[in-house]
């Protein structure tokens, strides 16, 4: 994995701009730092081939342009639309997060923050991203996280040796979890990556799913990460 990512932060309040920047270079990272939104779109569309940002932190409520408006915009704009965002935002309602993640947020930290937290986050995310770079160019069949691993040629799932016998939905779940490792999905972008013509299916559908997905992953079941209101992630930490 690319250890010293290019990250930019866009994030008004001084003080928590610094820290991030300090801990994320202290991470190895090259950190750009900008405290406006208008400052930021203008940014975003000039970076230079060579500079290009791997990461983006975006706080939520910006002076010029908001945080939300920056991501749409990034997932608009073709040079940076693959690329992962955090957002960070004081607004904890489930509604307000959801609201990010279908702007195009990956994951999401609210403040006040823990800066190990917000860390791993950043790890994860860019792992995810350096993974789909990969599976561009190879056109990788196995998705996998440690013993776990998925043949997608073949649809078939294992656990070390040991075949797994998941329902068609059970499968597709799986396979979205471990395409995009770090990334929150709510229970709506759940319910697309399963929808199969014209079935309902509910919140509550996706619930049940993940349940019994869960219960035949055994110990992986422990990747996948309830987020209460929102949805779930894969955290494939080392
Ligand atoms: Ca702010």
């Amino acid at each position: 994995m690319k250890e010293n990512a290019n990250v930019l932060i866009v994030e008004d309040e001084h003080d928590i701009a610094e820290i991030l920047k300090v801990q994320l270079e202290t991470s190895g990272h090259n950190v750009t730092l900008i405290h406006d939104g208008s400052e930021a779109l203008e940014f975003i569309q000039e970076q230079s081939e060579e500079k290009k940002i791997d990461l983006y932190i975006l706080d939520r409520m910006l002076p010029g342009t908001t945080g939300l408006e920056i991501c749409k915009f990034l997932r608009m704009f073709k040079k940076t639309k693959a690329k992962p965002i955090l957002m960070l935002t004081a607004m904890t309602l489930p509604e307000q997060v959801i609201e990010g993640l279908e702007a195009g947020a990956d994951d999401y930290v609210t403040k006040p923050f823990d800066i190990n937290i917000l860390k791993a986050r950043v790890k994860n995310l860019l792992r995810r991203s350096q993974l789909s770079i990969g599976e561009e160019s190879s056109e990788e069949a196995i998705l996998a996280i440690k013993g776990l691993k998925i043949d997608t040629n073949q649809c078939k799932v294992w656990i070390d040796e040991n075949e797994l016998d998941l329902t068609l939905s059970e499968y597709k779940l799986l396979v979205t979890f471990l395409k995009q490792p770090g990334k929150v999905l709510t229970r709506n972008s759940l319910i697309q990556s399963i929808q199969d013509g014209p079935v309902h299916v509910t919140d509550r559908t996706i619930d049940t799913h993940i349940f019994g997905l869960r219960k035949k992953l055994g110990d992986y079941s422990k990747f996948i990460e309830t987020i209460r209101g929102i949805g779930y992630r894969v955290v494939a930490n080392d």
